[in-house]
């Protein structure tokens, strides 16, 4: 196994801890960690900070042909800034969200996570991961908890950072995303066919990646 290259996709709801297990896991395994949810994010940042309609398909090809995004020892880079702080805010969130309903930011985003995974070991986390990216990835995680236990989560790591938020808005926003990732009709949040599914609402994080451990080393 350790010679072969294998792929770990997760997927889930946000705040369902994906990134801290994958972050995680890709140490104790030795493996690229790529977190595509960033990917949407400093995509979502570009379109904000540069002020354009990303509803006009013209501009959107000209502001996308003229981007580069690049993740490198867990950071994120937009054209070679390195925005992995700036694009962790709720407006981010929403901003990702509603790009990533795009057909074009979709093309470009998925293209570049299914080349970064060609010729390497990877773990990666997303909502279409399993069900789009890396439809052959060998092991398949659908990562889950209630709505309730994400929005503590997310609302504990924003106070933490110091923005003012309630835990009722991160709750809001929470379900506004839900209902957002998986009504949208391109590639839509849904568990793989063949994905284990792991509710972690009453699990703590090293329970999780345990769980996932023993599933990549009972290969
Ligand atoms: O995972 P994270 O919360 O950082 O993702 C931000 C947003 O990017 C999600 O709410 C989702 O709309 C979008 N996303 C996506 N497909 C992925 C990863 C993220 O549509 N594979």
């Amino acid at each position: 196994m350790k010679d072969q290259i294998y792929q770990v996709a997760i997927d889930g709801p946000s705040g369902a801890g994906k990134s801290t297990i994958a972050k995680k896991l890709a140490e104790i395994l030795h493996i690229d960690y790529i977190d595509t949810g960033a990917m949407y994010r400093a995509i979502g940042y570009k379109i904000k900070k540069k002020n354009v309609d990303m509803y006009d398909e013209g501009t959107l090809h000209e502001l996308l042909a003229d981007t580069v995004v690049d993740l490198h020892e867990g950071r994120i880079f937009l054209d070679g800034e390195d925005v992995s702080s700036v694009i962790r805010t709720p407006e981010m969130s929403k901003m990702a969200s509603d790009c990533s309903a795009l057909a074009a930011v979709r093309q470009k985003l998925v293209e570049l996570q299914r080349h970064m995974a060609k010729s390497k070991s990877v773990i990666m986390d997303g909502r279409d991961i399993g069900t789009n990216v890396l439809t052959d990835a060998r092991f398949k995680i659908y990562l889950t908890a209630s709505v309730e236990e994400r929005a503590r989560r997310r609302y504990k790591e924003l106070l933490e950072k110091g923005e003012a938020v309630t835990l009722q808005e991160v709750e809001e926003d929470m379900r506004r995303r839900d209902y957002n990732d998986s009504h949208r009709q391109l590639n839509p949040l849904r568990k793989a066919e063949d994905a284990v599914e792991i509710d972690s609402t009453a699990m703590t994080m090293d329970e999780v990646v345990e769980r996932i451990l023993n599933i990549v080393d009972g290969r």
